[in-house]
């Protein structure tokens, strides 16, 4: 490693390495400061703008687990117990407390009499001509859901920063939430750079290509709950790359373009970054995606992501979506967890950067889980991607002999 802690040069530029470009890229990203109150359908996949205490204790009362008879066990004798049957509750009534010598048919959900301290199974009884016969002695407290045992009242249901999926919902709406505070969804601009792209609809010209990347782009920011502003295709010249990118940083908190981002005479990316604003970081010691760029126009952050529309997913995954993560104000670990499991081919000729390699992680004819890698390391695969099911983690500089163990980030990981 040089002095400057750069792992390689590409052009006489050193590449940043992973760890450190991110560090740089997170400590930028401020997290938006303004609330707003969303009803609870409309709080899925947006953060938590401060933590939520419960009102209520849940559940409120001791309830049957089951369908069956509250008891007292002390009013039991051993199997074949016949006992009066003296109440009936079902799930939403109250009963009253219960008869000394009696049981009370319950159902599941439904509150336990006073003094009862069991609920006997139904299929473990028999009922007979408003009496019940019990086949088995249950302990106290059998098939009793504790009051409480859920959330207690005045106790932390969830921690601000906490981005919302289905099962909060549930848990929100559990003690009587409806109106949800979220920080205000993060403004993104996003524009292609690339005089060949046309949009799909369109018919292909001569040298033209699709604009793929638009579309990924806008799904990946979607997918993390941003709004977006959309710029369309900008030329390939410096004044036309300058005026959408002062455009861009006027209306969003955050600029991501695709495309430009390398030292070709068509690449104006960098230079109108660095003519606006300022370029904080450019090349990172990955691949695919070495020239990925961050900077600033003004006050706005900027995330450029290489052209190829495998470098825009995989810089997309590894740098656009923890900065956004932090900017949205979500709390603790933003890094993905990868999985790990043996790798199905050798892997001779190591790249000297990091490779993010796209990978299928399936099970063999055995069950057991395995890393298989695409056949192509061209970027400019987009089938590659609809095949993986993720990225498979090639160390730089290590070959890897079929059977090694490699870390393996699933696609569940990276695109929410
Ligand atoms: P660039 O980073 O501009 O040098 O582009 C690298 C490669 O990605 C070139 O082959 C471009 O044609 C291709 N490319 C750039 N932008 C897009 C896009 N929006 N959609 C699909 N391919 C693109
Ligand atoms: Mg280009």
């Amino acid at each position: 490693m040089s002095e400057c802690g750069c792992s390689s040069q590409s052009g006489g530029v050193p590449l940043k390495p992973l760890e450190e470009a991110l560090l740089l890229l997170l400590s930028h990203a401020r997290p938006v400061t303004e609330v707003e109150e969303v009803s609870l359908p409309e709080a899925l996949g947006r953060v938590l703008a401060s933590a939520i205490t419960s009102r209520i204790t849940m559940p409120p009362w001791d309830n049957s687990a089951m369908d069956g008879y509250a008891v007292k066990t002390a009013d039991m004798g051993g199997c074949g117990t016949r006992l009066p049957i003296s109440q009936r509750i079902p799930a939403g009534s109250t009963g009253e407390p219960l008869a000394p010598g009696t049981v009370a048919r319950i159902f599941t959900g439904a509150p336990v009499p006073a003094n009862a301290d069991a609920v006997v199974i139904q299929e473990v009884c028999e009922e007979q001509g408003g009496e019940v016969i019990i086949s088995q002695v249950p302990l106290p407290g059998a098939n009793i859901r504790r009051a409480g045992e859920d959330i207690r009242e005045g106790a932390d249901v969830l921690a601000a920063g906490t981005r919302i999926e289905p099962q909060h919902l549930g848990l929100l709406a559990s003690v009587g939430m409806d109106r949800i505070p979220v920080w205000r969804r993060l403004k993104v601009a996003i524009f292609s750079s690339g005089d060949e792209l046309v949009m799909p609809g369109q018919p292909l010209g001569p040298g033209q290509i699709y604009n793929s990347n638009e579309f990924t782009l806008e799904a990946l920011l979607r997918s993390l709950g941003c709004e977006l502003v959309k710029m369309g295709i900008v030329e390939d010249t410096l004044e036309a790359t300058c005026r959408a990118l002062e455009d861009a940083a006027e209306q969003a908190d955050l600029i991501m373009t695709s495309g430009g981002v390398s030292v070709g005479e068509e690449d104006h990316i960098k230079p109108a970054v660095e003519q606006l604003g300022r370029l904080d970081l450019w090349k990172v010691a990955i691949r695919p995606g070495k020239p990925l760029a961050f900077g600033h126009i003004g006050d706005t952050p900027f995330i450029g992501t290489p052209g190829n529309p495998v470098s825009l997913f995989v810089t997309f995954c590894l740098f656009g979506r923890p900065f956004i993560l932090k900017a949205q104000g979500v709390a603790g670990d933003l890094r993905p967890t990868p999985v790990t499991a043996p790798i199905a081919c050798d892997w001779p000729r190591p790249d000297k950067r990091r490779e993010f390699a796209r990978a299928r992680l399936e099970l063999d004819d055995e069950g057991e889980a395995r890393v298989s890698l695409y056949r192509s390391r061209s970027s400019g695969v987009l089938s590659s991607l609809a095949w993986a099911n993720g990225l498979a983690i090639l160390p730089e500089g290590q070959p890897l002999e079929r059977g090694e163990l490699v870390r393996f980030l699933p696609f569940s990981e990276l695109l929410s």
